[in-house]
């Protein structure tokens, strides 16, 4: 018998999710044919922002790639637009004319973003934000530099201007209303948002109307209704988004805003469903993936003749996926007569709570700061839940919410079966917990792969984690808790807090005391305690030569035919001819073989005997020179480009910068290598946003970057504020050393630290005026004992037996 045919027109995040489910219940039962306008297949569309940041790529979005279509046996009409349903026929044809017969009509057309029709929208370099092209063409603009302008301050403009300033471009956001996401935040959350978005250097202008985008061809500026002109390069116009219906509405069936749709999610012919954003469901159309999602079960139990199956709306919340904003927001927080507000803060931590009751009900949340128990509360407002019994305490959520003693854990444990965890992908808590016990799943990765729960914006990873470690009990094994090595059983972070604790200070004293397995350690634990007493005792501890590596103790790098490697410090790579023409002597003094550049703007004598390492410092030193560190786990190099000294885009001196940075920095020990760079203007010609530490200069002051690298592995950096002067990047830079040097663990670049404390606890920290001076202050101190340059004190005698050659006595010879 043949098979019912399903034709979807549109391949978005809902129709995927309909095949999903459909496929799951009855594999087979229908052919389906899908005509997409976009040449691609179907992908995350909410995981956008992170490809224009740069955080992931295009692969990492795809939700059903080229195997999945051909193992289904679905057709995919890529890049063809559908033009036309006759639904007499029961046919719907394509611009190019392809045709398509079908049973059943699936139609989710998805959204266009609303362009407002100011002069000058039209121009070349106005954008919209919706698809993959748009955001191609936001990195193409973003190559070039300049100022992008994006107008409209919701969800979509903040995760775009965030993502074009990561990117390198000055950013300016207008917003229409006096506060930035006035429909999912009241106003103080709205300010807190501000004043986050504002700190990673993005200018916000609110209360702004645009009246004309200027330009010729391309677009140069936006021009205000108060007259005021921005330049521009770049306009992404994010002021909301239309339900795509003109296809459904040539068809002739039923428009509001939306393609009118019943709870069973058939058009006003029964025939054609629709799904997703292009729908308008009791009055309502929707805008994000939750709903959508709900209905697509709906509609794959419809295709199996399941009449019973009825959609009865949703109740939506909001999450804003920019790292280090913690923003929810769900329900009606609207005050009125019969309502009452219960509201927290804590000023000095940017932590707002708002709760909105209506008798003993919630019916709308804020949250700014903290919203680890957004769950909790969103779960109360679906609900409907009677409060009044923890209503005193309610705001403090779940953990005071019974009679116990507080608990971390309870807000989880406290929730539902059905309480959905994963809001992007519609996963509930009991589906979760049956996987991690159905399928004895241990860790996020796996939960992920097996329930697509925080497989998308991630927000909710921290929920996913707790529900591990609550449904695995003793058997949970956060990762993080990893012995040193096989000598003892405490972690570095434990190491390094019994050090200070205790006063420890010497390796064999810590070894005593902290009951060490091993007699002497062994080449993993020694090195790094020996780390760990430099850092906490400085000026006390007398640093152990013998454990470290023999880079680290002969002060060069050991070459692979046994010769050595020598690499003077050169300032932010400046140097002379007196210092050129010293090393060309060296070099010819002592037949050195090769002389090269490095990667980090310094010069490097390759072939250096062992033996010859003294002599050859001490010409060196005679003309200034010191040493580069380029064997070291501290400061290696501060790359800088010309800046305003040579250069037409400079901004600032990044060469005065890298050079002040680089003699204030230099000698510091630390957990691994660190590199910075310097770069005058985001051209960024010294690539500072791959470094550990790198600045890039703006018009308006200093971008600090940090937590890049790019050996083995390759990361980006992530911004950590930006400021208006020198002297506070200086600061900023210095206290962000010390606080990786206290807490990064042995052999940790500063991306790894990072990666384990978390990007926002860095930032948090050092915003703080008094910890970051603090962490400064405590740098400062420790450098007086730092800076002491290796190679004089070598020439000097210090550890000469490193240097002496290996004399064989003619007895052994003869053996
Ligand atoms: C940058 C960005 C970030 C977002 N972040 C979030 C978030 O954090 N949380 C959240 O819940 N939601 C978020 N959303 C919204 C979410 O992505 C959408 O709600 C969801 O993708 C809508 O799915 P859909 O299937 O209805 O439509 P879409 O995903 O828009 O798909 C519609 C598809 O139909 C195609 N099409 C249109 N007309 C035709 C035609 N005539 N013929 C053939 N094909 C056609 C289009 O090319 C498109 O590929 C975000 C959206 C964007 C753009
Ligand atoms: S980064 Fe430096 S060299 Fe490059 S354009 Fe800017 S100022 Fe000039
Ligand atoms: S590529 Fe690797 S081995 Fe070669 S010089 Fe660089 S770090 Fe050393």
């Amino acid at each position: 018998m043949a098979r019912n045919r399903l034709v979807i027109i549109g391949n978005g995040m809902a129709p995927g999710r309909v095949l999903d489910h459909l496929f799951e219940r009855a594999p087979g039962a229908y052919d389906v044919t899908i005509f997409n306008a976009e040449p691609r297949v179907n992908y995350d569309r909410i995981m956008l922002s992170p490809v224009l940041s740069g955080e992931k790529a295009f692969e990492d979005i795809i939700i059903h790639d080229d195997a999945w279509y051909e193992q289904n046996g679905v057709t995919l009409h890529r890049g063809k637009r559908v033009t036309e349903i006759d639904r007499q026929r029961k046919t719907v044809t394509a611009a190019d004319g392809t045709q398509a017969e079908y049973d059943k009509l699936l139609i989710a057309t998805g959204s266009t973003p609303f362009i407002i029709p100011v002069p000058g929208h039209d121009l070349d370099g106005v954008l919209g934000y919706r698809d993959l092209d748009d955001v191609e063409k936001m990195l193409a603009a973003a190559e070039q530099g300049g100022r992008a302008v994006v107008i409209g301050g919701g969800l979509l403009g903040l995760e775009a201007a965030v993502g074009l300033k990561k990117r390198g471009m000055d950013v300016t956001v207008l917003h229409l209303a006096p506060t930035l996401m006035e429909r999912q935040l009241d106003e103080p959350a709205g300010h807190l948002l501000q004043a986050a978005i504002e700190r990673r250097g993005i200018e916000v202008l609110t209360k702004a109307n645009t009246k004309e985008i200027l330009g010729t061809e391309r677009v140069e500026g936006v021009r205000l209704d108060n007259g005021r002109v921005i330049e521009a390069d770049l306009v992404c116009m994010a002021a909301g988004i239309r339900p795509s219906t003109e296809l459904a509405k040539d068809a002739g069936l039923e428009i509001g805003r939306g393609i009118v749709v019943g709870d069973d999610l058939r058009t006003s012919d029964p025939d054609i469903f629709a799904v997703g954003e292009c729908v308008e469901h009791r009055g309502i159309c929707y805008g994000l993936v939750a709903p959508l999602y709900e209905m697509a079960k709906v509609i794959a139990a419809q295709l199996c003749e399941d009449c019973e199956a009825e959609y009865l709306g949703s109740e939506v919340s909001t999450k804003l996926k920019v790292t280090g904003v913690d923003l929810f927001s769900a329900g009606d927080f609207q005050t009125g007569e019969g309502r009452e507000e219960v509201v927290f803060r804590d000023a000095a931590k940017g932590i707002y709570k708002r709760l909105v009751l209506e008798g003993d009900r919630i019916v709308g949340a804020v949250f700014y700061g903290d919203t680890k128990d957004s769950a909790w509360f969103f779960q109360h407002i679906k609900d409907r839940t009677d409060v009044s019994e923890y209503r005193d305490t309610l705001i403090f959520g779940p953990a005071f919410a019974g009679s116990g003693a507080p608990d971390p854990m309870a807000a989880v444990a406290a929730l539902p079966g059905d309480a959905e965890i994963c809001g992007c992908n519609g996963v509930c808590k009991s589906k979760i917990e049956g996987a991690i016990t159905g399928e004895g799943l241990t860790t996020i990765d796996e939960v992920r792969a097996h329930t697509k729960a925080s497989a998308s914006c991630g927000s909710c990873t921290g929920l996913v984690e707790q529900l591990l470690a609550l449904t695995l009990g003793d058997e949970f094994d956060p990762d993080a808790v990893k012995p040193v090595c096989g000598c003892t059983d405490l972690s570095h972070d434990e190491v390094r807090r019994l050090i200070v604790a205790g006063e420890l200070k010497s390796i064999p004293s810590v070894m005593q005391q902290l009951e060490w397995k091993t007699s002497c350690g062994c080449a993993k634990c020694r090195p790094a305690i020996n780390y760990y007493l430099v850092c906490a005792w400085p000026g006390e501890y007398v640093d152990d030569g013998q454990s470290r590596f023999i880079n680290e103790r002969v002060h060069a790098n050991i070459q692979k035919d046994g010769t050595y490697s020598v690499v003077p410090r050169m300032w932010g790579g400046m140097t002379s001819p007196s210092e050129l023409r010293a090393i060309a002597d060296v070099a010819d003094k002592f037949a050195i073989p090769t002389v090269k550049v490095t990667g980090g703007q310094r010069i490097d004598l390759l072939g250096v005997q062992k033996e010859d390492l003294p002599a050859v410092w001490a010409d060196l030193n005679a003309a200034g020179l010191v040493s580069g560190h380029a064997y070291a786990k501290g400061l290696r190099t501060v790359k800088t480009c010309v800046g305003t000294d040579w250069c037409r885009f400079g901004t600032q001196d990044s060469t005065g910068l890298g050079v002040k940075l680089e003699r204030f920095l230099w000698g510091s020990w630390a957990p691994h290598k660190v590199k910075l760079a310097v770069s005058g203007c985001p051209r960024n010609c010294a690539e500072a946003t791959c470094k550990d530490i790198g600045v890039v200069c703006v018009d308006s002051g200093y971008e600090i970057h940090y937590a890049g690298a790019a050996g083995m592995h390759v990361k980006g950096t992530e911004l950590l504020c930006t400021v208006p002067t020198e002297k506070d990047a200086i600061q900023y830079i210095g206290a962000l050393m010390q606080m990786y040097r206290e807490q990064g663990w042995y052999l940790d670049r500063i991306y790894k630290w990072a990666a384990k404390v978390g990007t926002d606890y860095v930032r948090d920290t050092l915003d703080d005026p008094a910890e970051r001076q603090a962490y400064y202050d405590r740098f400062v101190y420790s450098q007086q004992f730092m800076q002491d340059d290796p190679w004089a004190a070598r020439v000097a005698g210090k550890d000469a037996h490193e240097f002496e050659p290996i004399t064989i006595s003619r007895e052994l010879e003869a053996v």
